[in-house]
């Protein structure tokens, strides 16, 4: 086989699968050690023939594969990939360029530079915000973090990228007790330490309370950095940006906004309302992979203190020299250096959707979480346990003759994901067990709704009669 039929069969194989795509359960049982066995065993002393890898790399991790990129898989908060955007990345792949510096790939700078331009005016955020193209929400948070601990140790004269923090005055950071875990584990990398936090509890919602907020902040001295978020990935809530900000300016803080989903909203002027004032905030994560639905791995960190952003970033070497101002360098905001061109795939579908395109995914999501959430509510046996604000829901199964709820929750997941019409994973919220459904995808329709609440709605009745 030469590497052209390689390549044609291999998109041959790409576009059969997305054909049954639809129509496949969205996962099934998988054995691991049945999957290991079938892709595993000693490593080829002399190799293969390419076709053979394929063929048995494409029969091997097919009982494996999650139906994720598919109209009814609802777990977690996890988009599909826009045809558009897969092909970008196939090119992407092709291309192979490295988008760490300028000379290595002008066409990678000039991408990442036009896609910082129209997601900051996409969301109404500032076109001075430095952006970076990292592998998702937690390396955004990571950076962003980063970010905001060089700004607040410099201004008390401390230079943490040199000196390190042994030593170093204090910061403290305020987290809302919902904040996601990728910031505990931002905070953790970066020596802040996870536990050494103050935690402003939330309301029912999980909003993070100003009022409390504003009493901590009484307490404390050292300046502070302050993590904020634009859509709780249980309830979907938006913490009150607007009146979060003015306690964090007072005292000349940073707010970081992790809005790895939720800021998606602003491109919408149905739902803008909800991240009022976010475009003020220091640093904002944006997750590319969630609702603009392009392939793993692609997140957005946005800065409003570039020299912050670059400082918390740089690198240092003998042998490279930085090109001058004029063009972009790709590396000033991210950790990594070598890296793949993740803007070709983010260009792809901001430019494929426009603005109404990708206002009309996030309308088009949470108009479908609604319908599930009436769908299921109708059942007197469950409980939609949140305001279904834009497109996550939380779900109780509540057994007729009384019982554990909690247990009688779980294993209606279970058979719901073992029924394969659509996949929702489970959730702990405010103490009890709920099933947490995420519309994210561009592909979901009503009828793929219709379709999964009905089968639920019959997982439920199967536990119920068990
Ligand atoms: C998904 C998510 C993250 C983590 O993002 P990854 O892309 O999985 O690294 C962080 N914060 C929020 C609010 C998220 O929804």
């Amino acid at each position: 086989m030469t590497d052209e039929e390689l390549l044609r069969k291999t998109a041959d194989i790409a576009l059969d699968y997305l054909a049954q795509l639809k129509d496949r359960p969205v996962a099934g049982t998988v054995d691991f050690s049945m999957l290991l066995a079938n892709l595993g065993g000693p490593l080829s002393e002399s190799g293969a023939d390419p076709s053979q890898v394929l063929n048995r790399l494409v029969a091997g991790v097919a009982p494996g594969l999650v139906a994720t990129p598919g109209p009814r898989y609802f777990g977690f908060v996890t988009g599909g990939a826009l045809p558009i955007s897969v092909a970008a990345e196939w090119l992407a792949s092709v291309w192979d360029q490295n988008a760490f510096s300028y000379v290595l790939s002008p066409a990678a700078a000039a991408i990442e530079e036009v896609v910082r331009l129209w997601v900051t005016e996409l969301l109404g955020l500032s076109a001075e915000m430095s952006m970076g193209i990292v592998t998702g929400g937690t390396m955004a948070n990571f950076t962003a973090l980063a970010a905001a601990r060089h700004a607040l140790l410099q201004r008390v004269g401390w230079n943490v990228e040199a000196q390190g923090l042994f030593g170093a005055p204090e910061i403290t950071v305020l987290t809302s007790d919902e904040s996601h875990i990728t910031i505990f584990a931002a905070l953790q990398m970066l020596g802040l330490g996870r536990e050494r936090v103050i935690r402003i509890p939330t309301d029912a919602q999980g909003r993070m309370r100003a009022d409390a907020l504003q009493s901590a902040l009484e307490q404390i001295q050292t300046p502070i950095l302050v993590c904020a978020q634009a859509g709780n990935v249980n309830t979907g809530a938006f913490d009150p940006i607007a009146e979060i900000l003015p306690l964090v300016r007072h005292r000349q803080g940073w707010l970081h906004v992790d809005g790895a989903f939720g800021m998606w909203v602003a491109a919408s002027e149905r739902y803008r309302d909800l991240v009022q004032q976010a475009e003020q905030a220091d640093s904002i994560t944006v997750d590319c992979h969630k609702w603009l639905n392009v392939p793993y791995d692609s997140g957005l960190v946005l800065v409003r203190d570039r020299a912050a952003h670059q400082a918390a970033m740089t690198l240092q070497a003998a042998y490279y020299v930085p090109s001058p101002d004029t063009v972009r360098e790709n590396h000033n905001w991210v950790p990594e250096s070598s890296r793949r061109a993740r803007g070709f795939a983010i260009y792809a579908a901001l430019s494929a959707l426009g603005k109404t395109g990708v206002a009309a995914i996030v309308e088009r999501c949470c108009d479908l979480a609604k319908r599930m959430a009436t769908h299921l509510a109708a059942n007197p046996q469950v409980q939609i346990l949140n305001e279904v604000v834009i497109n996550q829901v939380l779900v109780r199964f509540v057994p007729i003759a009384g019982g554990d709820a909690d247990e009688f929750t779980a294993a209606v997941i279970r058979q719901v994901q073992k029924d394969g019409t659509c996949w929702a994973g489970g959730t702990m919220w405010q103490g009890k067990h709920a099933m947490r459904i995420s519309v994210s995808n561009w592909s979901t329709q009503e009828a793929d709704i219709d379709r999964s609440a009905a089968a639920i709605l019959s997982c439920l009745n199967a536990v119920e009669e068990v």
